[in-house]
């Protein structure tokens, strides 16, 4: 299981926007982590370099000793649930799910798709939604579904950029608690950005604030 170095990391989107400001930052393998701070201070940024979506303009971040690098990171150690939805409308949940798996090689045999498809389904609970297109979710449901494209790719690092924002406070308890549970049960190391201070506590034992493109308490 991984250990995420981030190393004095700073990224800039042109000369005056510094997103981030060296970055200094090592997550424990299997810990789960909270990211808080003001709209604009660079969470999502560092969840982006991370992902290895971008690359730092200076300082290094490594997973398990080795650099994150677009260019020569074949097969990424994170999946990141985005802030906003990424579910293709015109595919069912099922195709959306198992679309990640079609890129990985060696191929994968149908069956196989369709086991880790259903699996995850069934951890995620989504079984009976998935001939649905998401047009036809709920929020809850459709944000479930977008959680299971994420860990059907089995990596060992999941990303979470706001969890349950715009959804009701029913909702959002039992969605903390089904990630919660998720997490645990498979030692994922997880970062998961929030707004809310009581989904921080809830899911973290550490929680990281941000302000400014730079990290203001939470490191050690
Ligand atoms: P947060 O997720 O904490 O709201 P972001 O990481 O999205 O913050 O953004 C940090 C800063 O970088 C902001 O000032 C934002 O406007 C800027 N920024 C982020 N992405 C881009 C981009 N692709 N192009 C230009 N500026 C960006
Ligand atoms: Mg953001």
């Amino acid at each position: 299981m991984p250990k995420i170095i981030i190393d004095n990391v700073s990224k800039s989107y042109e000369p005056n926007i510094h997103a981030l400001s060296r970055v200094s930052l090592t997550i424990k393998d299997a810990e789960t982590v909270a990211l808080m701070g003001p709209s604009g201070c660079g969470k999502t940024t560092l969840l982006r370099l991370i992902a290895g979506l971008e690359l730092p303009d200076e300082g290094k971040i490594t997973i398990d000793g080795e650099s994150v690098d677009i260019k020569t990171n074949q097969t990424p150690m994170a999946s990141m649930l985005f802030q906003k939805s990424t579910l293709y409308p015109h595919l069912s949940v099922y195709k959306n799910i198992a679309l990640p798996l079609t890129t990985i090689r060696p191929k994968l045999t149908k069956e196989d798709i369709a086991k880790r498809v259903n699996a995850i389904a069934k951890l995620t609970d989504v079984t009976h939604l998935l001939k649905r297109k998401p047009n036809e979710l709920s929020l809850g449901e459709r944000r479930r579904s977008e959680i299971a494209t994420a860990l059907v790719q089995n990596r060992p690092i999941l990303l979470i950029d706001e969890l349950s924002n715009a959804l009701d406070a029913k909702a959002r308890t039992a969605l903390r608690s089904l990630i919660k549970n998720i997490i645990k049960k498979n030692k994922i190391t997880t970062i998961i950005v929030t707004h809310d201070l009581v989904e921080a506590r809830a899911l973290a034992k550490r929680i990281i604030k941000m302000e400014n493109g730079r990290i203001k308490s939470g490191n050690r």
